[in-house]
């Protein structure tokens, strides 16, 4: 059962790729795809690049042209809920897009024809990514870490107001769904996978609090930090997989 592991961004995936066994490239609808293998199981690494269209392409294309059987997405996000601060991670339970909004003809935060408002992650997927979290973080000897599970919210837009983040924090909770974290593919990709009965699951290291600063702090992280992380919650999750 092939995994899919996705991730927006190159400095993401950096980590997972020098894990890779017996890599081996493909690009496609200008994507570039490295099947391999980690711990025996057969992995595609996708780069969806950013933002929910080019994350469903990507993860269409892993379901039809790759025929995995299984999706994890892993990057970065920033922090909403008062709780979730730079460095902790969130593993997804629940993704819901904050910018759809067909209102009046269906309810604010409704994917229209899906009548749901949210994506749930595979139950089994996400308890196996929580303990690899937490495995991975004491490997990596970060064991005071917090490691949340809760809604993710996805859209296109990167939040980087601390304004905007209140605003989308309180509406959302208005609304019955109080946000952990906001990114800008994961709900896309929860969409996809629910189309094809996939199963799905998402860990996010939180990059900045989408707040006036969130534009360097982001940079800083991400290369920093958040692919060692990737590489060892990846690491502890595949291998257990088996
Ligand atoms: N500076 C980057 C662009 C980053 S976009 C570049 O030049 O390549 C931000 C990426 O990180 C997206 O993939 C998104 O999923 C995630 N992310 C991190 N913090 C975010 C925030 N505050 N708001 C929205 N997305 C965020």
């Amino acid at each position: 059962m092939t995994l899919a592991i996705l991730s927006a961004l190159a400095q993401e995936q950096e980590g997972l790729l020098a894990l890779l066994q017996r890599p081996r490239r493909e690009l496609r609808g200008g994507r570039e795809f490295w099947r391999g293998e980690l711990h025996g199981v057969p992995l595609v690494l996708g780069l969806s690049r950013i933002g929910k269209v080019a994350a469903a392409t990507t993860a269409t294309t892993l379901i039809e042209a790759f025929g995995v059987r299984r999706m994890v997405f892993t990057g970065v996000a920033g922090g909403l809920a008062s709780g979730v601060q730079v460095g902790d991670v969130v593993v997804a339970k629940e993704f819901v897009q904050h910018d759809m909004d067909a209102s009046p003809l269906f309810p604010r935060y409704q994917i229209p024809l899906y009548d749901r408002e949210r994506f749930a992650c595979d139950a089994d997927l996400a308890q196996a990514l929580l303990s690899a979290s937490r495995a991975g973080l004491k490997r990596l000897g970060q064991k005071e870490v917090a490691v949340h599970h809760g809604l993710v919210a996805s859209g296109d837009r990167f939040v980087s107001a601390a304004g905007e983040a209140r605003a989308l924090r309180e509406t959302l909770s208005e609304a019955g769904h109080p946000p952990l974290a906001v990114e800008m593919e994961g709900a896309a990709v929860a969409q996809v996978c629910h189309d094809y009965a996939l199963p799905f699951a998402a860990v996010r290291t939180i990059s900045d609090r989408a707040d006036d600063s969130a534009h360097v702090d982001f940079s800083q992280f991400v290369s920093e930090v958040a692919s060692r992380y990737a590489m060892a919650i990846l690491d502890e999750f595949v291998r257990k997989l088996n």
